[in-house]
């Protein structure tokens, strides 16, 4: 029998209806402990796994099954779950250093991610070095004798750049460096880095996996032999997990992520190209539009596009750009991206080559109707 597609393994795998009494959802396990029948069971519960469990920071029922199927997704073996994606980006991240060590980071990558790196990293003497990431070579040129970790995000969410994670990887391991992927905007749906050789893959969670703006989390992903000692150290010790409920929820979501996908994607190209053709628009970052820099590098690793993109406004400024994300009716003004509703937020470029700064706004396309959305966007940039 052949492997079973995306949306089966989002529909079925790892729900086990005859563990919990026939129930096609499982249910949601929200208690702190689980006791032993005897001290003979207690002594050995370590071992008793997955039929036995003994305290909800260690493992979970409910948060397993998702972990499981998110793990399916991601054409890897474990998953673990963290209480935010910022605490699986520092989880997955520690997993990698030790004190004096160094990391290349892509200098697109989400703020916080880059204040833990250079800010919070610095109290063990780990030093980081921002390369723009758009050619491999970058990564080889900033490599040092310590150097222990390529941190990628690809696409980033901001300006939406890509890597050439294949030949980052290549690089990486000719050197020894282990690499981690923050795989938030493309989701397993469109991108499963583990196949290109990434180490360790992050989500935030809380955008398209749980794509209803009711859940914060974050999971790490990866091959065994990198997360059994990740699972026991930065997931147990550390003890950010996620909360039985919210991982129920997640579960909920995670159902519906492809037929989401696809629906983000055939709105977001929509949006992305009616804003290209708009006579006010400077420029779109979007993968998924030919004129992106990097459209040959997007489709040959990528197998399609999210909803989050930018645009730069060819006049008027950062108060230009308030005024657009202000006039907008269907739009929340909001940070955080990938829910079922449509958000923008007003947005400084970096400078581009010839050192013009421009502003625009970055615009998470929901699942509303998309004529509505564009007949929002039209009146708005009038
Ligand atoms: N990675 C990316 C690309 C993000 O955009 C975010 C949050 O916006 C995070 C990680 C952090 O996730 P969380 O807000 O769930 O901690």
């Amino acid at each position: 029998m052949k492997e079973p597609g995306f949306e089966t393994l989002c529909a079925h795998f790892g729900d086990d209806p005859d563990r919990f009494l026939g129930a096609p959802v499982p249910p949601i396990f929200q208690n702190s402990l689980f006791t032993s029948p005897d001290t003979e069971a207690f002594l050995r519960r370590g071992d008793r796994r997955p039929s036995g469990y003994d305290y909800t920071r260690v493992a979970n029922p409910t948060t397993e099954v998702f972990e499981q199927k998110l793990a399916a997704l991601e054409k890897t073996d474990l998953a673990r779950c963290f209480g935010s994606g910022m605490a699986a980006v520092c989880a997955a991240v520690l997993s990698r250093v030790r004190a004096g060590d160094h990391v290349v980071a892509v200098e697109s990558a989400y703020g916080p991610t880059r204040s833990f790196l250079s800010d919070y990293l610095a109290r063990f003497q780990i030093g980081v070095t921002y390369v723009p990431g758009d050619d491999p070579e970058q990564f080889a040129a900033a490599a040092r004798p310590e150097t222990r970790l390529y941190y990628l995000e690809s696409p980033s969410s901001l300006v939406m750049r890509l890597q050439d994670v294949e030949a980052v990887v290549t690089l990486a391991r000719e050197r020894n460096i282990a690499t981690v992927l923050d795989n938030s905007w493309a989701t397993p749906y469109f991108q499963n880095p583990v196949e290109f050789g990434v180490d360790l893959v992050v989500h935030s969670a809380t955008k398209y996996l749980g794509g209803h703006s009711d859940v914060v989390a974050g999971v790490v992903m990866g091959p065994e032999k990198h997360m059994r000692l990740l699972i026991a150290q930065e997931g147990v010790l550390l003890g950010s997990i996620l909360d039985p409920f919210a991982a129920w929820l997640l579960l909920r979501g995670v159902r519906t992520l492809g037929v989401r996908m696809d629906r983000h994607q055939q709105s977001g190209l929509a949006v992305a190209r009616f804003l290209e053709a708009h006579p006010k628009v400077a420029c779109v970052a979007y993968p998924g539009l030919e004129s992106h820099p990097q459209y040959a590098l997007a489709r040959r690793q990528m197998r399609g596009c999210s909803g989050l993109l930018s645009f730069a406004l060819k006049d008027g400024g950062f108060s230009a750009a308030r005024d657009f994300v202000d006039r907008l009716r269907y739009f929340g003004i909001a940070v955080s991206w990938g829910g079922f509703e449509s958000l923008a937020i007003p947005l400084t470029f970096p400078p581009d080559a010839a050192g013009q700064v421009l502003a625009g706004a970055r615009i998470s396309v929901g699942l509303e109707t998309v004529e509505d959305l564009l007949e929002d966007l039209a009146q708005a940039l009038e």
